[in-house]
């Protein structure tokens, strides 16, 4: 099939979600190859891609000799919900987008690139055609939209369940470079930080709310968007692997727990600037007053953003994209590793899948 040019930005929350007729077709009046007719003309192809759609198996290239691979779930009332306390509906797209999102972003945290996705959904026989068609354009929109459109959807699976779940798997090319891990780091290096932080945390916080979505200024929807269709800095994670960073990760449970990750994984700790800190939470204050909260919070245990984690031998210069946020200490021998603000232990807030 041919390629698909990129088509559209991104769709905004402020539109008016889509209504959907009692009556409207729903998966259940299709057979799956009737919906997969729907669905792959929606999809962009790409050169890694050797063989989509249509066999048992999928071919992919794999001209660096080795592969990354990951895989992610959302769930629908665990990771989203169709219909928010604010009113607000999450697309189809919206989840097609977000699922994209998280598993590129994965591939970017190791300084690699995403080649391509197999994706599965499962839902209910009663969910509208018309969310599984905007859900193929989300998908297709997120990998083009975020930059990787040598990256394209090599296979799947469509099955039937109680709730709406998503699994991607991902396939990337570290394209000649080292991976970068998580336990490279090393005492005196800088610890630095690309995308944004908190950013979709507020949003969910403003989902959550009862400020409806018609109430809501232009800079306080875009953090809806930021939680909904998350823009991680797909192009930070290879520059960052060139640039010599010595360990990274993506943030996709907030920075003090995946710093902790970090640090565990390089027996340091990381240092974090209260000043750099603040200086992100500083945009998110507005949001943060409406709800009567502190954005603090936000930037400390947000994670949905997918800003990239790294560290970087001091004295280099930063690549573009990345900035300080504090720096990488020896363990001291009664307290081991882990991560602080300015000196002082800090409290890990960031998601806890497991946790109550
Ligand atoms: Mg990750």
């Amino acid at each position: 099939m041919p390629p698909k040019q990129p088509s559209e930005a991104p769709k905004q929350s402020s539109e008016a979600p889509k209504q959907l007729s009692e009556d409207c077709p729903t998966v259940a009046d299709l057979s799956e190859s009737e919906l997969l007719a729907l669905i792959f003309p929606r999809l962009n192809s790409s050169p890694s891609v050797l063989l989509g759609p249509g066999d048992d198996a999928a071919m992919v290239a794999a001209t660096d000799g080795r592969t990354l691979i990951s895989i992610d779930t959302q769930t629908q009332d665990q990771d989203f919900r169709l219909e928010w306390n604010n009113g607000y509906r999450t697309t189809g797209y919206d989840v097609g987008w977000k699922s994209a999102a998280q598993n590129l972003s994965d591939i970017n945290a190791m300084g690699g690139t995403a080649t391509s996705l197999v994706v599965s959904l499962t839902m209910p026989p009663a969910t509208p055609v018309q969310w599984v068609e905007d859900f193929a354009d989300g998908l297709t929109a997120g990998i083009i939209g975020l930059g990787v459109p040598d990256c394209s959807v090599a296979g799947g699976d469509l099955g039937r369940g109680r709730e709406i779940a998503v699994t991607v798997a991902v396939v990337g090319t570290l394209a000649g470079q080292t991976p970068v891990l998580r336990s490279g780091a090393r005492p005196g290096d800088v610890v630095a930080v690309a995308g944004t932080l908190g950013r979709a945390a507020a949003g969910l916080a403003l989902l959550e709310s009862d400020v409806t979505v018609t109430d809501l200024s232009d800079e306080q929807r875009a953090l809806l968007d930021s939680q909904c269709r998350p823009l991680p800095p797909l192009a930070a994670g290879p520059l960052a692997a060139r640039s010599g960073a010595t360990a990274m990760m993506d943030i996709s449970d907030g920075l003090l727990r995946d710093g902790g990750r970090l640090a565990a994984a390089s027996d340091v700790i990381l240092d974090f600037d209260a000043v750099a800190l603040k200086a992100h939470a500083l945009p998110l204050e507005p949001a943060a007053a409406l709800l009567g909260v502190d954005s603090m919070p936000w930037v400390l245990g947000g994670g949905e953003d997918h800003g990239l984690l790294a560290t970087f031998p001091a004295g280099i210069q930063l690549p573009q994209g990345f900035t300080a946020i504090g720096s990488v200490q020896a363990v001291v021998q009664s307290h081991g590793s882990g991560v602080r603000i300015a000196g002082q232990a800090a409290d890990t807030v960031g998601w806890d899948h497991f946790a109550d």
